[in-house]
């Protein structure tokens, strides 16, 4: 399995702790909370009291002021133990919004409770009638006094049944196209007008609530808007995506070689024409394309986090490892649920359910075809 050539000690004591924390909380009640389609908040309380949630954030907000590799280590971990239900990424990206734009107010005001898991965050882009053309959002935040009225619907909200402050994406000025949108912050909490619809049943990723959400003259002070100067919400968005890209790629990663250590487990122990499926000659050269399309990945996840670090990620790189790392997953999965034959099409078997979760990697946090877009458009210049 791959050599991460900037894990050292620290790194390496942070990963056991956050494997312990898998194996411990949650592999043992991965069926149960499957059954319900929610994590229960007091998993995010027990990651917040180990530090997982806010490793990245600064010292004096109550994070631990470390670098991404932390936040990269966990998303590792996570989808190596072979879940992907649990928002923990989702949550990281919300809160990244309020530590790079947020004023000193508002990281005082909002980090401490996400670093805890007393609160859980969410992000809400997608929009019934719009999901890859964020800058035709139709959701409204309109200054009334000292508050924003707030109208409009948002669906396929990660963590949205249990979110309690939700980083908003609404047009402060609808007569405008990107420069009218915003961020504002959303706390659930009793919030007349705020209503979540239904947690919506899907394929794969069923622990988590994923849910459609509406706001019906919402009222929230002007204080919750990102930062200090309204329509920045579209260049915030571009500014960050590049952190959500890298983390998809860490988790198609993590899953790959989960599906891989299932498959070698399987098909040295089943036989057929009384030898093992590991000896036939297809299957060692398919878990040996898998095995280095793993390594391929995670160089390129390695460079692309070294990069983010130094303030040099671009948007193409970070598209790049996107919609690769996250093709390369669904194929690595789909090979390696093909040499469990039947038995892999058996939701008792992880590969299953490795296979049904990896299918959104390549829609959400931007469609593949949207990187690709993206890549293109940087090719595209005299
Ligand atoms: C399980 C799950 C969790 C999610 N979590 C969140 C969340 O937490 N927050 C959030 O805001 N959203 C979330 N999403 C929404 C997700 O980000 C969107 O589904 C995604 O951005 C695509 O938008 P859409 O579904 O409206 O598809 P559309 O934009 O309608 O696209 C439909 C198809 O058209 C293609 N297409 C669109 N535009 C172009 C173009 N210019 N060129 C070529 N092809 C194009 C797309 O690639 C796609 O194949 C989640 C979705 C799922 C399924």
């Amino acid at each position: 399995m791959p050599n991460h050539m900037w894990m050292n000690d620290d790194h390496i004591a942070f990963a056991d702790t956050v494997k312990r924390f898998f194996d411990e909380e949650v592999t043992p009640n991965k069926d149960t909370w499957t059954e319900a389609g929610v994590i229960p908040k007091s998993l995010w309380k027990k990651a917040g009291e180990l530090g997982i949630l806010g490793a990245t954030f600064p010292e004096e907000h109550g994070g631990l002021g470390l670098s991404r590799h932390f936040d990269a280590v966990t998303f590792l971990e996570q989808t190596k133990a072979g879940d992907s239900g649990w928002g923990v990424s989702v949550h990281n990206i919300a809160a990244h919004y309020i530590t790079a734009f947020g004023t000193d107010e508002q990281k005082a005001r909002w980090l401490p409770g996400l670093a805890s898991g007393d609160k859980v965050a969410a992000i809400a882009m997608t929009e019934p009638g719009t999901g890859s053309d964020l800058q035709a959002v139709k959701t409204t935040a309109i200054r009334d006094g000292n508050e924003y009225l707030i109208n409009g619907s948002k669906t396929f909200i990660t963590n949205g049944g249990s979110a309690d402050l939700i980083v908003l994406v609404a047009k402060t000025d609808p007569s405008a196209k990107g420069r009218g949108v915003s961020l504002i912050v959303v706390e659930t909490e009793n919030l007349e007008g705020f209503a979540v619809g239904r947690c919506l049943k899907k394929m794969g990723m069923k622990r988590n609530d994923t849910a459609e959400m509406s706001f019906t003259d919402v009222r929230v002070p002007l204080t919750n808007l990102i930062g200090t100067e309204e329509g920045q919400g579209f260049i915030q968005l571009m500014k960050q995506l590049p952190w959500e890209r890298l983390i998809l790629g860490y988790m198609a990663l993590g899953a790959s070689q989960c599906a891989l250590e299932h498959t070698l487990a399987y098909v040295k122990e089943r036989k057929a024409f009384g030898k093992r499926v590991m000896d036939f000659q297809n299957t060692r050269f398919k878990l040996a394309e898998a095995a280095t399309k793993i390594e391929l990945l995670a160089s390129f996840c390695d460079t692309c986090l070294t990069e983010l670090e130094a303030g040099q990620l671009t948007a193409e790189k970070a598209a790049m490892v996107k919609w690769w790392g996250t093709q390369t997953q669904c194929e690595i999965v789909d090979e390696c649920l093909q040499l469990h034959g039947g038995y892999g099409y058996m939701s008792e078997y992880p590969i299953s359910e490795l296979y049904t979760d990896a299918r959104v990697q390549k829609i959400y946090g931007g469609t593949n075809e949207i990187m690709k877009e993206v890549i293109a458009r940087s090719l595209d210049i005299d």
